[in-house]
C-alpha cells in the first residue's frame, strides 16, 4: 500500500453487495451488506452516488447520501468500495475550495457544465496530473518513524509543505529522489523492520471522522494574536484553542471570523461555510479568493483552505464537511504549523445532524437533536490544541478552533449552543443591540469570557507589559461598574452620582468608544497589534488611576475635566500608527500632569 488510507481487501474493484430497500431524503436502507464495515465509502445505485454506511444492523446498513437521492428507489444496487471516508492529504490542497467532501467546487462546476453539481461525478481532491519540486531532507540509510518530514514542497508562494511519514509506517530509508513529481510518484522506498518495502507518495489519505494522531496535547500558554483589541486584550484565545461566537443573524459573525482568519496569526486558514442562507455563501466564495493578506500581501487563499456548503449541496456533506476541514486542519498542524479553523456556522452542521437522525427513527433529544449533539460536539472541539506532533524532531503544531453558533432569536439556552458552551473556553457573545448601535464588533463585554486568560499572564508580563494584566483586569471592572452605575442613572438621574463615580463613567465611555469600537473594514483600524493595544488601553486606564485623588477635591469639576488637552486626544490614540512605547509614556506623563493641575 502506497499510503495510509484504510482499505479492506476488495480487489481494487467496487463489489455491487448491496440491494436498496427504502429511501427517505439524504437517507438509504439497503440489505446484503454484512461483508461491509461501518463507515465505509459505498456507491449507491448505477448513478454511483457517494455515500457512507453509518449504521450497520446484521445485514442492513443505513447509509447517508452525499449527493441528491431523486430517482432511486428500492431494488438499485449498492456498490461497497472497502474504504472508509477519507481525505486526500498532499501538496495542491492551499488555495481549494471544496464541498463537504473534499470535491473541488471549481471542477465538480466544470465537469457539470454548471454551477450544480451533477450526481455521480467523481472529481480529484488534489490535481494528481500536476507536478511539484520535492526536495529531501532525509538520505539513504536515514531512519524514519511516522510524522518525520522526508522533503519539502513550495506549495504556494508563501507555505513550504512537510512530506511526513505517514501515521503507522516507518522504516530505514532505501531510496530516495529529488526533483518533479505528480503527487502518486512514489519519492521515497522505506524498509520496514520486517524487511518489506513501504513506497511513500506525496499522497496520503486519513478517515474523516477519527482525529490524527499526535504524541501529547502540551498546554496552551500562548495567546493566538488576531490583531482585534477586544479579542486579544479582553476575551483572548489560545493558539491551540477553542472558541465560540455565538449570536444573532446579522450581529458580525462572518466579519468577525473572517477578520481573524485575516489577521491572525496562523499559518493556515480552515474555512468551513456552512451558510445560513444561500446567498452569504456565495458572498464567502467570492470575497474570500479576493481578499489580501496584510502580513504577505499576496492573496490569503495562498494559505487558505475554503470548504463550502451552498444551499444546493445535500444535508449529509454539510454534516461531513466540518470532519473535512478539521482532518485538512490536523494535516497541516502535524507539519509544525498554526492552524486556525473557523466553522460558520456549527448550527447548521447540528441541523444536518438532526435530520439525518430523523430519519435513522432515533429517539429525539432536546428539540429534536440527536442525544448524541453534545458529544459529537465535544469530539470536534476536542481536536483543538496545541499538540506535540509524531516525528523524531520535537515539533510543536496548533489547531485553534472557532465555531459561529447562530442560535434562534439569540437563545443562548438552545441546544446547540449549551452543547459548544460546555466545551469551548472563549466565548464572544455577539450582541444585537450593540450591532444595531453600530458599536463593532459587537462583543458583549459584560458577558462574554476567556478561559485561557489566566494561562497568559507569563506571556503578558514577558512580552508585553508587567502590568498587562493589571490594567486588562481595571478595565474590565470599570465596565462592570459602569454597567451598574447607568441603572443608577437611568432611575435618578446624573445628578446623583459623586464625582467618583462620574470619573469610573467617563472612563468606561473612552474604554468602549476609543478602545473595544473597531471598524473592520477601516485598513488601519481593522488591526492593532497586542504591544499597542497596552498603549491605548494603560493611556486610558491611566485617567482613572490619576482622576482618582483628584475627583476628592472639592475644587474639582468636569468641565475642566473635559476641556484638557489630553481629553480630546484620546480618541485618536488608535489612530496613531508609528506610536512606540515611549510615545504612550510620554502622553501617560501628560495625562498624569493636566489632571494634576486641575486639581491644583
Ligand atoms: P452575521 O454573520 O452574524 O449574520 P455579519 O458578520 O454578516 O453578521 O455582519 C453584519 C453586518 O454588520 C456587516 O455586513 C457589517 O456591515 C457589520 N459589521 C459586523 N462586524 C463589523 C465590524 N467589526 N466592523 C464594521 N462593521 C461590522
Amino acid at each position: 500500500m502506497t499510503n495510509s488510507q484504510e482499505t479492506t481487501t476488495l480487489n481494487n474493484e467496487d463489489q455491487a453487495t448491496g440491494v436498496i430497500e427504502r429511501v427517505t431524503g439524504p437517507l438509504v436502507r439497503a440489505n446484503g451488506m454484512s461483508s461491509a464495515k461501518l463507515y465505509e465509502v459505498v456507491k449507491v445505485s448505477e448513478e454511483k452516488l457517494l455515500g457512507e454506511i453509518i449504521e450497520l444492523h446484521g445485514d442492513i446498513a443505513a447509509i447517508q447520501v452525499y449527493e441528491e437521492t431523486a430517482g432511486i428507489g428500492p431494488g438499485d444496487v449498492v456498490y461497497r468500495t472497502g474504504r472508509t471516508m477519507s481525505v486526500a492529504l498532499a501538496p495542491g490542497l492551499l488555495e481549494s475550495i471544496y464541498d463537504g467532501v473534499q470535491r473541488p467546487l471549481k471542477k465538480i462546476e466544470v465537469a457539470s457544465g454548471n454551477c450544480y453539481i451533477k450526481r455521480g461525478i467523481e472529481a480529484d481532491a488534489v490535481d494528481m496530473s500536476k507536478v511539484w519540486k520535492f526536495t529531501p531532507t532525509v538520505k539513504v540509510g536515514d531512519k524514519v518513524e511516522s510524522g518525520d518530514v522526508l522533503g519539502e514542497v513550495q506549495e504556494t508562494s508563501v507555505i513550504v509543505h512537510k512530506v511526513m511519514v505517514p501515521p503507522n509506517e516507518g522504516g530505514v530509508v532505501a531510496s530516495i529522489k529529488e526533483g518533479e513529481f505528480k503527487v502518486t510518484d512514489e519519492i521515497v522506498a522505506l524498509k520496514r523492520e520486517d524487511d518489506s518495502i513501504a513506497s511513500i507518495t506525496m499522497l496520503q489519505y486519513w478517515p474523516i471522522r477519527k482525529p490524527r494522531p499526535k504524541k501529547n496535547k502540551i498546554f496552551p500558554s500562548e495567546p493566538l494574536r488576531t490583531g482585534g483589541r477586544s479579542v486579544d486584550t479582553f476575551f483572548p484565545i489560545a493558539k491551540g484553542g477553542a472558541g465560540c461566537i455565538p449570536g444573532p443573524f446579522g450581529a458580525g459573525k462572518t466579519v468577525t471570523q473572517q477578520s481573524i482568519a485575516k489577521h491572525c496569526d496562523a499559518q493556515i486558514i480552515v474555512y468551513i461555510g456552512c451558510g445560513e442562507r444561500g446567498n452569504e455563501m456565495t458572498e464567502v466564495l467570492s470575497e474570500f479568493p479576493h481578499l489580501i493578506d496584510p502580513n504577505t500581501g499576496e492573496p490569503l487563499m495562498k494559505r487558505t483552505i475554503l470548504i463550502a456548503n451552498t444551499s444546493n449541496m445535500p444535508v449529509a456533506a454539510r454534516e461531513a464537511s466540518v470532519y473535512t476541514g478539521i482532518t485538512i486542519a490536523e494535516y497541516y498542524r502535524d507539519m509544525g504549523y498554526n492552524v486556525a479553523l473557523m466553522a460558520d456556522s456549527t448550527s447548521r452542521w447540528a441541523e444536518a445532524m438532526r435530520e439525518i437522525s430523523g430519519r435513522l427513527e432515533e429517539m429525539p433529544g432536546e428539540e429534536g437533536y440527536p442525544a448524541y449533539l453534545s458529544s459529537r460536539t465535544a469530539e470536534f472541539y476536542e481536536r483543538a490544541g496545541i499538540v506535540k506532533t509524531l516525528g523524531s524532531d520535537d515539533r510543536t503544531g496548533s489547531l485553534t478552533v472557532i465555531g459561529a453558533v447562530s442560535p434562534p432569536g439569540g437563545d443562548l439556552s438552545e441546544p446547540v449552543s449549551q452543547a459548544t458552551l460546555r466545551v469551548t473556553k472563549t466565548f464572544w457573545s455577539l450582541d444585537a443591540d450593540l450591532a444595531y448601535k453600530k458599536h463593532f464588533p459587537s462583543i458583549n463585554w459584560l458577558n462574554s469570557y476567556s478561559l485561557y486568560a489566566q494561562n497568559f499572564e507569563e506571556f503578558w508580563k514577558k512580552e508585553i507589559a508587567i502590568d498587562f494584566a493589571d490594567v486588562r483586569k481595571t478595565a474590565m471592572t470599570l465596565l462592570e461598574k459602569e454597567s451598574k452605575l447607568l441603572e443608577i442613572v437611568r432611575l435618578v438621574g446624573m445628578e446623583s452620582l459623586s464625582n467618583g463615580d462620574r470619573l469610573v463613567l467617563e472612563v468606561a465611555r473612552m474604554i468602549r468608544e476609543d478602545f473595544l469600537f473597531q471598524n473592520a473594514f477601516d485598513k488601519d483600524d481593522a488591526y492593532t497589534p497586542l504591544e499597542r493595544q497596552y498603549g491605548i488601553l494603560k493611556s486610558i486606564v491611566t485617567f482613572y488611576d490619576a482622576g482618582l485623588d483628584a475627583v476628592q477635591l472639592p475644587e474639582f469639576n468636569f468641565v475642566d475635566f473635559t476641556k484638557m488637552p489630553c481629553y480630546a486626544e484620546v480618541a485618536n490614540l488608535k489612530n496613531q500608527l508609528k506610536w512606540t512605547e515611549e510615545d504612550y509614556q510620554t502622553f501617560q506623563d501628560r495625562v498624569r500632569n493636566e489632571i494634576g493641575a486641575l486639581a491644583g
